[in-house]
């Protein structure tokens, strides 16, 4: 058999226009080993085969938590997962059963999320942060058979009212087993390190992922083997993976960025990932860069917005010269976060825009791309995406409408689980609807303006609750903001922006003032809101989105609906 390369730091992005005329998706096919052998398993590609070839010693994955430090090569991820994948096994697991992971970050989760799929399993990870309520939706709606834990979230199972929970795994020290629980360490330190991978077929599915449920309920999404293609790819078109980066997304595998590229991207493409376990803290944060050297950094608005509130003294201290990209995800990424990039690391931030449901990044800012700060930048090659009024017809530029993308793509979500009507309905023809709201430039670049259903239409304009949000944060004294829509007999809506003052500020009327004409002035008349409420903080998910449903619901006392998925 034909030698596999490590792939790594090969077919980067040289020109984005020249990728999009010539690249084709069987390109891609062509660099996995499926391609010779016909075995297929994301497990297999993303591990072993470096395991198995020229990056065998190379560091994969680097852990810390503040006290909990370790290291393992590839070879080693290899060892550990196959371990994984044995304990499962013992149990029962086999291929199809929806395996769930409920467990704080640690080296073991994701040894445990790779031996799943080393048998073939669905793996369904759980943000540990989930209630009762939350965790028994899931696990009832997957039919889930195995769940891994720890003893301390082990209350927040209901095991009598899962019928199809057969085992119960709990990662600790002297757990004391009964009935459905099951020591997992006792199994691991016996069990073998060698394990027969369960091929797979590329449509089958792999991972099911709960949405973060900032409009509504969470769906299960699930995806196939197949979405290692696009994985891989955007590994190196976007992120930009070199064979000496340092890499950290920072999101939990309980989201999808959290796997696909907190797991997926950076292990196909055999670059050294940093996993954090704990807590946000600004000051944690960039002595995990200093500490490991970070190169590629992979985060979120909000976390942004967090770092340039907790100012220059948290960020004088640390020695950040190591990064030289950096990216976001999640939500708008206002051009004063891409101001504060500028400033604090010399780099701009690359905002990045995809959802659960289309598994892998879809419109991005490219390293050899001109960016424009407050766009989310074009699709992916071998993708289209386009701006569609509400009959499915093309827009053309700068009017605003239902952001969209051809159909198909590799990493497409195959099904939203127990829901095939919610499956149906994101299509159109040919085109998959993301329920967001956005507008394309002359130049192709598309321009996020919000959820759909929660644009504002204020007599006679659509104003789109980004654009508003990021003029806001704009002021020195806003930390953050989240918009609505509030219905009102003369203008049909007015703007009501609700606001969390940066740290020294109070809230005042003239603030409040101060504020509205900063919007005027910066924007628009018709855009300035006419209501301001000032709040100690905003709601939102766990992953860090502002959940606007809420605010309207608090705004005209309706139903908050699922709140499963927010903070504390
Ligand atoms: P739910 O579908 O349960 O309501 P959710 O849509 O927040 O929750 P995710 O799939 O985690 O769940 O998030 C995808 C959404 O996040 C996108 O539809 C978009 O609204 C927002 N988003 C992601 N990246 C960006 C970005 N770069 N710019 C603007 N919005 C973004
Ligand atoms: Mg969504």
């Amino acid at each position: 058999m034909e030698k596999l390369k490590a792939l790594s730091g090969e077919h980067q992005l040289s020109s984005y226009e020249e990728a999009c005329q010539s690249f084709e998706w069987t390109q891609a096919e062509a660099l996995f080993s499926w391609n010779l052998t016909g075995n297929v398993n994301m497990a297999y590609e993303a591990i072993d085969r470096h395991a198995e070839g020229e990056l065998a010693t190379k560091l994969a994955l680097l852990y810390f938590d503040g006290e909990r430090e370790e290291r393992y090569t590839y070879v080693d991820m290899k060892r550990e997962s196959n371990r994984s994948g044995n304990v499962l096994k013992s149990v029962g697991v086999e291929k199809g059963d929806r395996v769930f992971i409920f467990m704080p970050r640690s080296p073991e989760l994701y040894f445990i999320l790779l031996g799943a799929l080393k048998l073939g399993a669905i793996v369904g990870p759980l943000f540990e942060a989930f209630m009762e309520q939350a965790v028994h939706d899931r696990l009832l709606d997957s039919e889930a058979k195995v769940i891994v834990t720890t003893e301390a979230l082990l209350p927040r199972i209901p095991v009598d009212q899962l019928p199809h929970l057969e085992t119960i795994l709990i990662v600790g020290d002297g757990v004391e087993e009964s009935g459905k629980i099951i020591d997992y360490r006792k199994l691991a330190s016996d069990a073998s390190t060698d394990l027969d991978i369960t091929w797979v077929d590329r449509e089958d599915g792999m991972i099911l992922h709960y949405t973060s449920g900032s409009t509504g309920k969470p769906k299960g999404v699930l995806h196939v083997h197949n979405a290692m293609v696009q994985h891989l790819m955007t590994g190196k078109w976007v992120l930009d993976l070199q064979p000496d980066d340092i890499y950290w997304c920072t999101a939990d595998p309980g989201w999808v960025t959290g796997t696909s590229y907190g797991i997926f991207a950076p292990f196909l493409n055999g670059a050294t990932n940093v996993i954090v376990g704990g807590r946000f803290n600004p000051e944690f944060w960039y002595s995990v860069i200093e500490r490991f050297g970070v190169t590629v950094w992979y985060s979120a608005p909000t976390a942004f917005r967090m770092l340039m509130g907790a100012g220059e003294e948290a960020f004088e201290k640390y020695d950040l010269s190591s990064l030289r990209h950096i990216l976001s995800v999640g939500e708008p990424l206002n051009p004063e976060v891409i101001r504060w990039g500028n400033e604090s690391f010399g780099l701009r931030i690359h905002d990045t825009w995809w959802m659960t449901e289309t598994g892998a990044m879809m419109i991005c800012n490219y390293p050899t791309m001109d960016i424009k700060p407050g766009s989310m930048g074009k699709a992916i090659p071998g993708c289209e995406a386009a701006i569609l009024d509400d009959r499915g017809q093309p827009l053309p530029p700068h009017r605003m409408g239902n952001l969209a993308l051809k159909t198909p793509w590799p990493s497409m979500m195959r099904k939203i689980w127990k829901n095939d009507a919610k499956y149906e309905s994101y299509f159109w023809g040919d085109w998959y609807v993301s329920g967001d709201s956005a507008y394309m430039d002359e130049d192709g670049y598309f321009w996020f303006q919000g959820r759909v259903d929660d644009v504002i239409m204020t007599a006679g304009e659509r104003v789109g609750p980004f654009e508003v949000e990021s003029r806001l944060v704009e002021h020195p004294a806003v930390a953050e903001a989240g918009v609505i829509g509030k219905p009102d007999p003369v203008r049909g809506e007015i703007i009501k922006a609700f606001i969390a003052l940066r740290k020294g500020y109070e809230p005042s009327d003239e603030l409040k003032a101060e504020i509205q004409k900063f919007v005027k002035e910066g924007l628009a008349a018709h855009a300035a809101p006419r209501e301001i409420e000032f709040k100690d903080k905003l709601p939102k998910t766990r992953s860090g989105k502002i959940m606007r449903r809420v605010l309207k619901a608090w705004e005209l006392n309706l139903e908050t609906g699922d709140l499963s998925t927010m903070e504390d």
